[in-house]
């Protein structure tokens, strides 16, 4: 077995570091064998790691943002370069098939990485003239930012916080999740071999007590939070009292809408994927499935007989296109909401079953209604949830009645609709005859519960920046006095 403990649990002012707080074991979820063990950060650590943050932010944002992106790039270059080795860590410490890890989770971190080292030196502010005096604005850094990561995606979270963050000269201390916490370490260890001083990516390592260090420590400007939406609202509020920025990507329930005249084998593709890749722990997911009436016997038809296909087994194998959940708890409260379900009324189209080995088989659910737990809690699983719908204004009002407001799909050949459809929807990141898709070029994130600010594109940059404006006079100085 491929050696995934890292030197020490912390990566700190450019080096490891190992701490004697309460332990965290690591597991290949598939096997259920051990493949490290580390330790908490004790709040002293944290405190450290700060303080190294601090001092590293002052001298990399005072580089000329061409050199910063410099960084970024040769981090994205090394990335690239041990991507099998980078991909298989990210299977032993996720479960998710080799066949995903290959190529969307680091690769898409390098993509960020690759985007925000171009994007830094573009970066300008503006002038304004005033009639002789004049203004202009400078785009400066927040300071040193925190980040806290979930464990469905852990090392693409690492970078997609980390590159607009050191883009702009903050510095960054992130916590990755305490059950996926090897990739983040990676990431921290390349940074520094891409030339970036030590101290600017520190990672601590522990459960929510640390993250909630993080979210209240006076030496951090920012929070940004990848997790779900109670986990969101309690770093919000903590991060409200010392008037920090935030970044709250949350949870979903998303609305993926295929009207009677789409392309069938689309639609039945882009609602497998929106269900059943990395076994359904995607915050994006469309899990309400809405297909309009006359098209439901036929959708229901081909989407049984591909999802029965879907191949599950060793995510380690390439084969493999389907793996076990993160960990036992999971495993319980997805069986916990197939049961639900079945009791509220679903019809159970194929799956329902699940394993000892965390396994739980991908699950569709028809004749689901919008007061049934399954249409209205986020399962985080692979639980595809059917529902049907006569027309238009129905369908919208249905898929909006929501306290999440990530993403939303809409599947039609009329593209005037397509277009009118998404117009309406509640949601931060939508797509017309395509689903969750996320290039980094264009922004990510959500309205409603489901979280604030943006990740990805240009927009992340006003997320990790502040605005300084300069008045600036040019002839004497007009006072009453
Ligand atoms: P979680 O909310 O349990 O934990 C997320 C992170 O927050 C972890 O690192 C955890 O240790 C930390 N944390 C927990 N309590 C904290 C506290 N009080 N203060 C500070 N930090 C604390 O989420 P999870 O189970 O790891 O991930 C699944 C959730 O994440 C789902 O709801 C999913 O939709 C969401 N998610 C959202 C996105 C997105 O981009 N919108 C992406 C991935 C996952």
């Amino acid at each position: 077995m491929f050696d995934a403990q890292p030197a020490a649990s912390h990566f700190i002012d450019g080096k490891y570091v190992e701490s004697d707080g309460a332990e965290i074991v690591v597991t290949y979820a598939y096997t259920g064998e051990v493949i490290a063990r580390l330790h908490e950060a004790t709040p002293d650590l944290v405190d450290l790691a700060v303080a190294s943050a601090a001092r590293a932010q002052k001298e990399w944002a005072a580089r000329a943002p061409v050199d910063r992106g410099r960084v970024l790039t040769r981090a994205a270059m090394l990335i690239r370069e041990r991507n099998d080795a980078l991909a298989r860590l990210e299977t032993l410490d996720t479960g998710k098939p080799i066949q995903e890890t290959i190529c969307a989770d680091w690769p898409s971190g390098a993509d960020s990485l690759e985007f925000f080292g171009g994007l830094a030196p573009t970066v300008t502010g503006e002038m304004i003239p005033l009639g002789g005096d004049f203004a202009y604005t400078i785009r400066e850094a927040l300071g040193v930012c925190a980040g806290i990561g979930a464990w469905n995606y852990p090392s693409q979270i690492a970078c997609w916080k980390a590159a607009p963050a050191l883009a702009m000269g903050n510095a960054m201390v992130f916590k990755p999740s305490e059950m996926t916490p090897l990739g983040a370490l990676k990431l921290a260890e390349i940074l520094i071999e891409a030339g970036a001083p030590a101290g600017l990516f520190n990672v601590v390592q522990g459960r929510g007590a640390v993250g909630a260090q993080l979210a209240s420590h006076p030496g951090i400007a920012k929070v940004s939070l990848t997790g779900s939406v109670p986990t969101g609202a309690k770093v919000y509020q903590t991060a409200a009292a010392g008037m920090k920025h935030v970044t709250m990507e949350l949870g979903g329930k998303s609305p993926l809408i295929v009207f009677e005249d789409a392309n069938l084998e689309d639609a039945v593709g882009a609602a497998m994927l929106a269900n059943f890749y990395s076994s359904g722990q995607i915050c994006s997911n469309g899990t309400r499935v809405f297909v309009q009436k006359s098209l439901k016997t036929r959708f229901l038809a081909r989407l049984k007989e591909r999802t029965e296909a879907i191949i599950m087994g060793d995510p380690l194998d390439e084969a493999t296109q389907f793996g076990p959940l993160i960990s036992a708890e999971q495993h319980a409260k997805v069986k916990a909401y197939i049961e639900r379900a079945q009791a509220e009324g679903g019809t159970l189209v194929t799956g329902g079953g699940s394993s000892e080995a965390l396994f739980v088989q991908p699950t569709i659910f028809a004749d689901v209604t919008d007061t049934m737990t399954l249409a209205r809690e986020e399962v985080f699983g692979p639980v595809m949830a059917v529902l049907d719908f006569d027309t238009e204004d129905e369908v919208i009002a249905r898929a909006n009645d929501t306290q999440f407001g990530l993403a939303a799909g809409v599947f039609t050949a009329d593209l005037t609709r397509g277009h009118r459809v998404i117009g309406r929807l509640e949601a931060g990141t939508c797509w017309i005859n395509a689903y969750n898709l996320t290039p980094v070029q264009m922004p990510f994130g959500a309205v409603k519960s489901s979280g604030l600010g943006r990740e990805n594109s240009r927009a992340a940059i006003e997320h990790y920046s502040q605005v300084k404006s300069v008045y600036v006079g040019m002839g004497s100085v007009e006072s009453p006095y």
